[in-house]
């Protein structure tokens, strides 16, 4: 068991200092945000001061300061209570042109520029201690049926859920399954679903959550002699909503649980709400009782936005994040990322703040160059086995041994690096990467980055294999 202090936190989580607190608020968030927003607006904070429990980030404008609070202050706040505690609170500073940077507490307006002579220093802390009420949920408030836009792509699945949330396990739509390729929408739906259940009232426990989540809790339960406990959760719910359930392949022991939580649920006229990449009867890898159980419900489809689609997509995000794109570049953008919406929103976001950072008006050209890096990122990601293949060609050892459980020193610092590159480089959760890595759960992933951002700072010959190595999977992979 571990140190703790008064409010609850481990000592050791505060031992490594402002580094190492702000590494792990980093890790929190990274979890919960895209890997393109992430690098757009986590990566350029810069963490200046911990005192206590009070910490101060410095974000590089006013425009910056007002993305953040106004996109991610719940999520930032829940990370660093989470890392700090209840008492945990925030200060920004504001980068400015003039020698004294403004200092804002979290959540307050913007102070207005002060005359040169004034004080530029405020602070009006405050407690961050609301915690996110839909924790227990694990729903997402921001994903609304409201702010899920219609189109011919999307409207079988769209009413479906519709009626599924107004009469939840009432329908003959049970199960729900939603399946389409990535980004196109089925987590925002299925999150849509379970908030309008949850706030009309039409069902009181609901439950969303990943498939590869339930694993891995399912897998800590029986560890922890607490399989009875975790079935009774799921067993007990309104509505369960599993996301992605592709990734139950080869999970045997988590699929005979789910085979039976499944069939409770369903006895008992619960809803069940699923999403998969492929329709059911192309499931592979899962157990063909439940191929045919998930049938027996309706499947709906979601498919690529057409171009009118794409266009109202822009137009409305566009207008959510308070910022007035001109036609010709909503036009130019709908007609050239054509994908799925994931990448429509990465382009707005990186237009955003190439805008901001380079103080460019937004127009076609701007919007060019940022199509260019951003498409290919998008279209190519780079994935965790190519990582995996390269660092292990680079330290010579088979990639079995990276999700092995050896611990020699040598797989050791291979297995790290490759984590570490997987979390740089690729989109995945950190419960992805521990997946890729024989299992291994999230905080060894986290343990792994810190270890390898620790030797990096102290080691010049590590840093530069590191940095070769994170050069070389770029370079080979654009
Ligand atoms: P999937 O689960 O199919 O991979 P997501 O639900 O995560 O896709 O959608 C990716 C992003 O696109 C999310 O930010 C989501 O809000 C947005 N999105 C998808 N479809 C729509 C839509 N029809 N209207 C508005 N936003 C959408
Ligand atoms: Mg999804």
């Amino acid at each position: 068991m571990s140190l703790q202090n008064d409010v609850g936190t481990p000592i050791e989580t505060l031992e490594g200092g402002l580094p190492r607190v702000w590494a792990n608020c980093l890790a929190k968030i990274q979890e919960e945000v895209s890997s393109l927003s992430f690098k757009t607006w986590f990566q350029p904070i810069v963490p200046v001061k911990l005192d206590g429990a009070d910490i101060t980030i410095k974000v590089p404008s006013q425009f910056f300061y007002d993305w953040l609070e106004g996109h991610y202050s719940s999520l930032i706040r829940s990370a660093l209570t989470s890392v700090l505690g209840e008492t945990a609170k925030l200060y920004y500073s504001i980068a400015s042109e003039e020698a004294q940077d403004l200092l804002v507490e979290a959540s307050s307006p913007l102070p207005k520029p002060q005359p040169p002579s004034g004080n530029r220093q405020q602070q009006f802390p405050v407690r961050i201690s609301e915690r996110i009420s839909a924790i227990q949920s694990n729903l997402n408030p921001r994903y609304t049926f409201d702010n899920f836009i219609k189109g011919d792509s999307n409207q079988l699945a769209r009413a479906a859920a519709m009626a599924v949330a107004n009469n939840p396990g009432g329908t003959s739509f049970n199960p729900l399954v939603i399946y389409g390729g990535t980004g196109l929408g089925k987590t925002h739906l299925m999150h849509a679903l379970g908030n309008y259940a949850l706030t009309t009232g039409k069902a009181s426990r609901a439950v969303y959550i990943s498939s590869e989540k339930f694993t891995i809790d399912f897998v800590e339960a029986i560890q922890a002699d607490r399989v009875n406990e975790f079935s009774l959760f799921y067993r007990s719910v309104d509505l369960l909503i599993v996301d992605d359930i592709q990734f139950f392949s080869g999970k045997e022991k988590t699929q005979d649980n789910f085979f039976h939580t499944f069939n409770t649920l369903y006895q008992l006229g619960k809803q069940i709400v699923l999403s998969s990449d492929v329709p059911p009867k192309e499931l592979k890898g899962l157990d063909d009782r439940l191929i045919s159980r998930f049938q027996c419900g309706l499947t709906a489809d979601v498919q690529p936005p057409d171009l009118e689609t794409r266009i109202a997509i822009l137009g409305k995000k566009s207008e959510e994040n308070g910022l007035d794109l001109p036609q010709d570049v909503i036009d130019f953008i709908a007609a050239n990322v054509t994908s799925n919406i994931r990448e429509l929103e990465g382009c707005l976001i990186s237009l955003f703040a190439r805008a901001s950072l380079e103080n460019r008006e937004i127009n076609v050209d701007l919007a060019k160059d940022v199509l260019r890096v951003v498409v290919n990122e998008l279209k190519n990601p780079i994935s965790i086995e190519q990582i995996q293949r390269t660092v292990c060609e680079f330290y010579n050892l088979p990639t079995d041994l990276l999700r092995a459980k050896t611990r020699k020193q040598e797989v050791v610092i291979a297995r790290q690096v490759a984590m570490y590159l997987s979390k740089d480089l690729t989109n995945s959760s950190l419960k992805t990467i521990g997946l890729h890595f024989g299992g291994r759960d999230h905080s060894t992933v986290i343990h792994a980055y810190q270890a390898v951002e620790d030797r990096i700072t102290t080691d010049t010959v590590f840093r530069q294999n590191v940095d070769q190595l994170r050069r070389h999977l770029r370079l080979n992979h654009a």
